[in-house]
């Protein structure tokens, strides 16, 4: 075979796309004026089905859980690839409380998961710090959730990049300004700052809150909804971060921490949510609350040298669920509109479409997030709708 796809978007969702085409034998290129300076460049990396749940969004639960069983094997066949590490951090999480409502909030959580028929472990504050001694004695209980890991979300960005251009895989720093079709299949895209399309066999769209523009299929189904992150570095004599990823509720207000093992950032916190756009400005209200929070949970972070802060756009869909598929002409396949799983879906997501392209099976639990579900039957229109509610819980706001 040696047919022709335009990969739009060098995220981590366009990367680890556009590695399995090559692998299915498609000459691939990556369009990407910024390539990994996206949503993927600020994410937390927490892997994180079983923690994010919540009643109502079973198909988003099934497939992160899918997703993350695929994890190890992934990023074992990633490192060899690119002969980088692709950040995996197996370590497991714990969510805490501080207040009564809070702990109100875990033990709803923590009775939904064991319908579920996941595992979850009830812990006092006290029986929390013996495990996590960093916990503050704010902390008044929590749940230990095992299989809830995380990513180096900047060494997997790195390795997918490396084993790409092993692959094979041509890198374009142009935009893409328009994907051309014929009315029935695609033929190329147009790039900034060029004249004549470039044709293509397939184009797959995965530029992230930047989709929509892409093509007219796409309108108005993949929203921006920022999130600002903090990064932290232990000094000399504060207390080590905890082991494993710690997500919290303060007051009613969301915070995460995990760990990393990469010089120079020790610890992430995240993140707040906001509709505002394509604004990625990061503000003093978003890093002081972040940063209050966070020292409520850990308070030797007040030694901690706060590193970066960043602020990046998740690509939201209208039902919390991706659009990984075959959507408008014949040729043209989404992957986009992971919100804020995009790290935790990178294999699955891999995997539905190296299956488009490669002739395979597309996983069952992917038939989820086809973006059919939004083209209104035989008409080709995007169905419209209210979507999903505006957040409001734990899992809802995570990352
Ligand atoms: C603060 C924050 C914390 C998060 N934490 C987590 C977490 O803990 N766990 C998790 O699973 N997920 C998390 N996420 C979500 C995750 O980061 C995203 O879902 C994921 O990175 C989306 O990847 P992507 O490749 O689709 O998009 P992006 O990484 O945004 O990449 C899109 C790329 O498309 C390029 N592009 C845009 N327009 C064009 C064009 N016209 N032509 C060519 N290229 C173009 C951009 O330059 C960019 O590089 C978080 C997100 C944020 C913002």
């Amino acid at each position: 075979m040696n047919e022709r796809l335009a990969v739009v978007g060098g995220g981590v969702i366009g990367l680890s796309a556009a590695r399995e085409a090559a692998r299915a034998g498609w000459t691939v290129t990556v369009y990407d004026p910024a390539p990994g300076s996206g949503a993927s460049r600020v994410a937390g990396g927490m892997l994180a089905p079983v923690t994010e749940a919540w009643p109502g969004e079973e198909d988003l639960l099934a497939l992160g859980l899918d997703s993350v069983a695929r994890w190890p094997e992934f990023a074992e066949t990633l490192s060899a690839d690119a002969g980088t590490d692709a950040g995996l951090q197996p370590d497991g999480t714990v969510v805490v409380a501080t207040g009564a409502g809070d702990r109100d909030e875990l033990t709803a959580l923590a009775a939904y998961l064991k319908t579920l028929g996941r595992p979850v472990e009830s812990l006092t504050g006290r029986e929390l710090r013996r495990r996590e001694p960093a916990l503050g004695p704010d902390v008044r209980g929590g749940i230990a959730v095992p299989g809830d890991p995380s990513v180096d979300n900047r060494l997997l960005l790195a390795a997918l990049r490396r084993a790409c251009e092993r692959a094979g895989v041509l890198f374009d720093e142009r935009a893409v300004t328009a994907v051309h079709d014929d009315g029935a299949r695609v033929t190329g895209v147009s790039l900034a700052g060029e004249p004549a399309a470039v044709p293509a066999d397939a184009v797959v769209i995965a530029a992230g809150a930047w989709s929509s523009a892409l093509h007219p299929a796409l309108d108005g189904l993949i929203r921006p909804v920022k999130g600002e992150i903090l990064r932290l570095t232990r000094r000399a004599g504060a207390l080590p971060p905890p082991s494993r990823t710690v997500r919290a509720l303060v007051d009613g207000r969301p915070v995460y921490c995990v760990p990393r093992n990469a010089p120079g950032h020790d610890l992430v916190v995240g993140a707040t949510t906001a509709e505002n756009g394509f604004d990625t400005t990061v503000t003093v209200g978003g890093v002081r609350d972040l940063l209050r929070d966070a020292e409520r949970i850990l308070p030797g972070i007040a030694e901690y040298e706060l590193t970066e802060t960043a602020a990046g756009l998740r690509p939201g869909s209208r039902d919390n669920l991706p659009l990984i598929g075959r959507i408008g002409p014949e040729g043209l396949i989404a992957a986009t509109g992971h919100g804020r799983n995009g790290m935790l879906l990178v294999p699955v997501t891999a995997a539905t479409v190296g299956a488009l392209l490669g002739g395979g099976v597309v996983p069952e639990v992917a038939r989820a997030a086809d973006p059919q579900r939004f083209v209104a039957a035989g008409s080709g229109a995007a169905v419209s709708g209210a979507g999903a509610p505006a957040p409001a819980l734990l899992s809802q706001e995570g990352n």
